[in-house]
């Protein structure tokens, strides 16, 4: 057995057999071919028809909003139009993949040039021409592979669409041997509770059909497993089922201080799972995510419907909506579709949203309507902050509007580092340690290649979170965490050592996160911090803040070891 380190995503393990997703195949050359026209036509229509019954039956078996888009797309496999186009090629002596691939070309750049709603059709139909060329080629369609049966899906990363799509009856887990742990994969994988190991570089080497464990907690992906290693890796995936079902109690330490537990949420559509799942209101609803296809901005009409059902689904609750944070990761097509060589350090955020400052009016607006028709306690941040002058203009903006507790993401290193100023003016702060991370380490977030730096237990970053806890503490103003590395049940508990007050997380992170921190004191989570912030490294942090939780957990025995003997 060997084993492939990369990030583990959560703290499942699974095992299954591999199945490869095929990389995108390369442009046909432009050769005459060797058929006659009749013979590449027949090749041709066959490929079509199997290509189009193939995406209806996927669509069926699907169902949902999968049935729609697929049937859409094997209505444009048949598209007559496109079919006269193809036919032309074939006539003028083309091969059929190269016929199907410059007609379908032409047909996108057309659809490209139309925008909006056909514009955004242009890559369902790459799609279909790129299953009907594997067809003629017989070789397996890029994308998400279909074997048959339960797999785990080994890929060089997925596009958010795929990810989206993934069917979780088949796919026991996914290893990508790009994008790191803040990726959008990553954090689409944690929303679905999908068993994921990101960045795992040797992963390229599985072949399809051998079985393997894949172990998020340990960040490892296990080749050729013994029996003894398989029944292991089982009966931790029984045990994390049950505590799953364990009674779902509002966020607390051992010594009872409440540690409000949130959701992370991109769309209202969320809500119910993460009120099932024990959400005590959400942390952190990512508003780009509802626009992210969008060539427009949304209508105020648009955004006060979404944002009336979101927070419709949490009365009397907290619930904090993050303006638009366009940029790097996440572009939007309205905001900021200027090229940048450096989006990440570009004008993205709070600086895209001042640049068009009718937009972010707009949005205040309808948050604020959506706030008088509903029962929630609305919060409203601004993403990307840097500056206490960009704190001031939110923070006023906002107020303007009558929005009645406004705060600001601490998600670039100047603004943890100024917290207190920052705070003096702000209502609240949530740190986003995804950026926080990429920003301290100067590390791209989607890179795998730098995806061991993009960690949140390296002891500079835990060093910044704590100088905003420290501020929170000093101006008596909320400090949430609303980053991936809330999820992480151990650092979870750190972070409260920081001094962060509330937690919000992907709903399927919380019983994790939950039952550990139900496991220490505050005094405990101090001392586990501080083992943490005097490592010299991430991996030091991580191991010295195991062992003070260890000693934390030994002397509570202890403790109730003796009160139970004198009483
Ligand atoms: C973050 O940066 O930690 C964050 C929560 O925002 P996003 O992941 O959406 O950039
Ligand atoms: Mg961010």
């Amino acid at each position: 057995m060997s084993a492939l380190r990369g990030v583990g995503i959560g703290l499942g393990v699974a095992q299954g057999p591999v199945a490869r997703m095929a990389e995108p195949l390369p442009a046909p050359a432009d050769e005459p071919s060797t058929q006659t026209v009749e013979a590449e036509k027949a090749r041709v229509a066959e490929a079509v028809a199997a290509v189009a019954r193939e995406l209806e039956e996927r669509g069926a078996h699907a169902g949902g909003a999968a049935r729609d888009v697929l049937e859409a797309q094997a209505m444009m496999a048949e598209d007559p139009t496109l079919a006269e186009e193809v036919d032309a090629r074939l006539a003028q002596g083309k091969t059929g993949e190269f016929a199907v691939f410059d007609a379908f070309a032409a047909f996108r750049d057309q659809l490209t040039a139309l925008g909006g709603y056909l514009g955004e059709r242009a890559a369902d139909l790459d799609d279909v021409a790129q299953r009907v060329i594997a067809r003629l080629r017989g070789v397996p369609a890029p994308g998400v592979p279909d074997p048959g049966h339960p797999f785990v899906l080994v890929a060089k990363d997925l596009a958010p669409a795929d990810t989206a799509l993934l069917d979780l009856d088949m796919v026991l887990a996914l290893v990508t041997t790009e994008g790191g742990p803040t990726s959008h994969t990553a954090i689409l994988a944690r929303e679905k509770a999908i068993v994921a190991v990101v960045g795992t570089v040797e992963a390229t080497g599985l072949a399809d059909g051998e079985t393997v464990i894949v172990d998020a907690a340990a960040g490892v992906v296990t080749t050729e497993p013994s029996p003894a290693e398989l029944e292991r890796a089982r009966n931790r995936a029984d045990a994390r089922a049950a505590a799953a079902s364990a009674p779902v109690t509002p966020g607390a330490l051992a010594d009872g201080t409440a540690v409000p537990l949130l959701a992370n949420l991109g769309s209202p559509k969320g809500a119910a799972e993460a009120v099932e799942l024990g959400a005590e209101g959400v942390g952190l609803f990512r508003t780009e995510f509802l626009f992210l296809s969008s060539s427009q901005a949304p209508t105020v009409e648009q955004q006060r419907a979404s944002y009336t059902e979101l927070l419709s689904a949490f009365p009397g609750k907290k619930v904090v909506v993050r303006v638009l944070d366009a940029g790097a990761d996440k572009p939007l097509a309205f905001l900021n579709d200027a090229h940048e060589d450096n989006p990440a350090l570009g004008l993205r955020g709070i600086r895209a949203l001042r640049a068009s400052e009718d937009i972010l009016r707009e949005q205040l607006t309808a948050l604020a309507q959506a706030d008088a028709a509903t029962e929630a306690d609305l919060w409203v941040m601004a993403p990307m902050v840097a500056t206490v002058g960009e704190t001031e203009y939110f923070t006023e903006l906002a107020r303007e509007y009558g929005i009645k507790t406004a705060g600001v993401m601490v998600e670039v290193p100047s603004s943890a580092l100024l917290a207190d100023r920052v705070l003096g003016i702000a209502d609240f702060a949530s740190i986003g340690t995804n950026d926080l991370t990429q920003y301290t380490m100067a590390a791209d977030r989607l890179l795998g290649s730098v995806a061991s730096f993009q960690d949140p237990w390296h002891p500079a970053v835990l060093h910044l979170i704590r100088s905003v806890g420290a501020a929170g503490r000093a101006t008596g103003k909320p400090v949430g965490i609303c980053g991936e590395a809330a999820a992480d049940p151990l650092l979870a508990v750190v972070l409260v050592g920081l001094g962060a007050t509330s937690l919000s997380m992907a709903p399927t992170a919380l019983a994790d996160v939950r039952a550990t921190l139900l496991e220490h004191s505050l005094d405990d989570a101090a001392r586990i911090a501080e083992a943490a912030l005097a490592a010299p490294d991430a991996a030091a942090a991580r191991t010295a803040a195991m062992e003070a939780a260890s000693r934390s957990a030994d002397s509570a025995a202890a403790a109730s070891h003796e009160k139970a003997s004198t009483s």
